[in-house]
């Protein structure tokens, strides 16, 4: 029987999604072989590790494509780089700090004619799915989020989040907004922005959303709140005209139609975004889909500022 050997990647940025997902998503995947990494100082066990990209991939001639899991102010040049050396690239949420970045890169790996997979974790979550189903076989009334965690807990260290271009708590939102665009079946239309601001800081903290559905007309309201303390909270409600309603729970483990729990599973997103990055690259296909994106970059034109207390981590 046919083999096909294993597709040869290196990772790029070794922080805390790296080590906790990356790394272990792909050596469980026997579709991939990571063969090294690189980062400016982290030196996670058991990987060799390079300063740059340059540096593995001089050293690696034979990584065949490459996840970057940097911060996202260095993807875009990074991203080019690697798909201008011929490799297929996995880019981490968000996929680039502007549209015009992301667009360029889909633009790049299609002339490069490799794949580029701009992955949104969250969409494989294991109740997305189910939420798609039953929302398609209804009329919405409306659907709200509510995602609400902690930075201290699950950013520390990490300045970049409140730079420019970090994006403070768009960075957990966005995998909400990747949620609601793809189970909503419509674009989703920014009307009003809050953004709260730290006093020193260039992303916001907190941030209330009004948004509204194209051709449903289904108003779709978001609170995402980085200093939540005590019960994080990571849902979705969506209410139907015929008085259904649903609740995604947990970042999407956790499904309730009606006030009862039909589905709690555990999470196992990456698994699921690796066995795709992998069929796509096996089909000479892309998925670079910039709609959560299009979302925060509106959110940030229409958005009126609001000065926030100072930040101290
Ligand atoms: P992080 O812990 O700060 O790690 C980022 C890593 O990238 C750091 O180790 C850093 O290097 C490295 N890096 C910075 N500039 C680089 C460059 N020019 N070349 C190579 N490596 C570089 O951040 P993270 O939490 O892993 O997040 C990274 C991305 O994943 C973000 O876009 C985030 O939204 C996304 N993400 C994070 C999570 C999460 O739970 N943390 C979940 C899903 C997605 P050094 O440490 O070596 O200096």
């Amino acid at each position: 029987m046919a083999t096909t050997s294993p597709i040869k990647i290196g990772l790029v940025g070794l922080g805390k999604i790296a080590v906790d997902q990356h790394i272990p998503a792909i050596r469980n995947n026997p579709g991939f072989e990571l063969v090294a990494g690189c980062s400016p100082h982290a030196r996670p066990e058991g990987i060799s590790a390079y300063n740059d990209m340059a540096a593995m991939l001089a050293a690696h001639p034979e990584i065949e494509a490459l996840a970057i899991c940097t911060p996202p102010q260095v993807r875009h040049r990074i991203a080019k780089e690697a798909l201008a050396t011929g490799r297929h690239v996995f880019l981490e949420k968000p996929p680039a700090t502007t549209l015009g970045e992301a667009e360029a890169l889909r633009d790049f790996a299609a002339q490069k004619r490799v794949t580029l997979l701009a992955s949104w974790h969250s969409r494989f979550a294991p109740a997305v799915n189910a939420t798609r189903e039953w929302i398609a076989q209804r009329k919405l009334k409306n659907m709200q989020i509510v995602w609400k965690e902690n930075v201290r807990q699950w950013h520390p260290g990490q300045a970049w989040i409140f730079a420019p271009g970090g994006m403070g708590v768009f960075d957990p939102g966005i995998n909400a907004l990747s949620i609601l665009t793809a189970v909503v079946g419509d674009q989703v239309i920014v009307k009003k922005a809050d953004l709260h601001i730290p006093v020193n800081c260039d992303s916001p903290i907190e941030v209330q959303l009004e948004m509204v559905t194209e051709q449903g007309g289904v108003p779709v309201r978001a609170d995402f709140d980085f200093l939540q303390e005590n019960l994080q909270t990571w849902s979705i409600y969506a209410e139907a005209e015929d008085g259904g309603k649903l609740a995604l729970h947990m970042g999407g483990t956790t499904l309730e139609i009606d006030g009862a729990a039909v589905m709690q599973e555990p999470e196992r997103e990456y698994p699921g975004l690796y066995a795709h990055f992998h069929a796509l690259i096996a089909n000479g296909q892309t998925d670079a889909d910039f709609a959560p994106l299009r979302i925060v970059a509106d959110a940030f034109m229409l958005g009126k500022r609001i000065a926030a207390p100072e930040y101290v981590e």
